[in-house]
């Protein structure tokens, strides 16, 4: 298949919907990004890759960091982690506090934000002051990239900002399901957001959940293979919040979504793939970015459905 091509065409295609969507302006920090950018790649198992748009700009990955802390802390703690957090989808907004006052303080999944809180606070009691290195760490060896880090206007910015986030760790602190310091926890989650990396390196770096488990490039094992089954059905069911359903209906992939404007999907025994664009539909993911997704399934047939 000409991958290249493929790219070219979808770049065409989205054009028109270039103008739609909105920066995620609730975290001021983003709202300052060049709104236009479009970009695309693809990491095949055999190292080759391909990519369209400026796929070296670095963007905040947001929510996408939720993949990485999830497998860390899926990892340590195996089926004990479904104790503090579910894996059912919640058909709710991304930053929703309903459902936690309904259901006691357990946030349905690990890729909500009330999920990825908990998350982060199961990593603190391992890792305690080293927290956010060791996810940093884990991300650079999942993208064998030593050069990545965090933006720290944009984690200020959200740390200034992020009320909401605020109130969701409190509510889950007042139901016990808290166990550190609110404040670095808080800070751990907002940190792992405010990571930057550009497309490439995004697609790259989940290569190991569409080879069950296996870093496909350097043999690396990062996960059990019934593990990586998880992680990828939590991303097709939970991975755009309460636009889950419409993303698999329409792109039928795993994928993880990020404020930043940045999505990830993964082709299970072929390939990764990252594509950014900053502006965001309603339920907070990238308007044009799910546009491309579909695009690239329809030209493919790689969905996996
Ligand atoms: N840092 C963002 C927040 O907590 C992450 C949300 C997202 O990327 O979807 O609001």
């Amino acid at each position: 298949m000409n991958y290249q091509l493929i790219l070219e065409e979808i770049e065409k295609e989205i054009q028109p919907f270039l103008n739609e969507g909105k920066l995620a302006n609730y975290i001021p920090a983003l709202a300052s990004v060049d709104d236009k950018k479009f970009a695309m790649s693809i990491h095949l198992f055999d190292g080759t890759s391909y990519h369209i748009g400026d796929s070296s700009l670095k963007f905040s990955i947001q929510s996408i960091s939720k993949v990485f802390t999830f497998t860390l802390a899926l990892n340590y703690y195996g089926k004990d982690l479904y104790k503090r957090v579910g894996h059912e989808p919640s058909g709710d907004p991304f930053n929703s506090l309903i459902q936690l006052e309904y259901e006691n303080g357990i946030p349905r999944n690990p890729f909500i934000n009330a999920g990825a809180i908990v998350t982060a606070d199961s990593l603190v009691s391992i890792y305690k002051k080293n927290t956010f290195d060791t996810i940093l760490d884990f991300i650079k060896k999942t993208s064998n990239d030593e050069t990545i880090k965090h933006d720290k206007e944009i984690f200020k910015s959200e740390l200034a900002n992020g009320f909401k986030n605020f109130a969701l760790i409190n509510m889950i602190k007042s139901y016990n399901n808290i166990y550190n310091d609110i404040d670095d926890v808080i800070k751990t989650y907002f940190k792992q957001c405010s990571i930057m990396m550009d497309t490439s390196q995004l697609a790259k770096s989940m290569l190991f959940l569409a080879n069950h488990g296996i870093n496909p490039l350097t043999n690396e094992q990062i996960i059990t293979e019934s593990k990586a089954k998880r992680i990828n059905s939590l991303m097709l069911t939970c991975g755009h919040y309460d636009a889950s359903g419409d993303f698999a209906y329409k792109v039928g992939l795993p994928g993880k979504s990020g404020v930043g404007g940045g999505i990830v999907a993964v082709v299970p025994k072929k390939m990764a793939i990252c594509v950014y664009s900053p502006k965001l539909n309603l339920q907070g993911n990238s308007l044009v970015g799910t546009i491309a997704l579909e695009l690239f399934t329809t030209k493919t047939g790689l969905s996996i459905f």
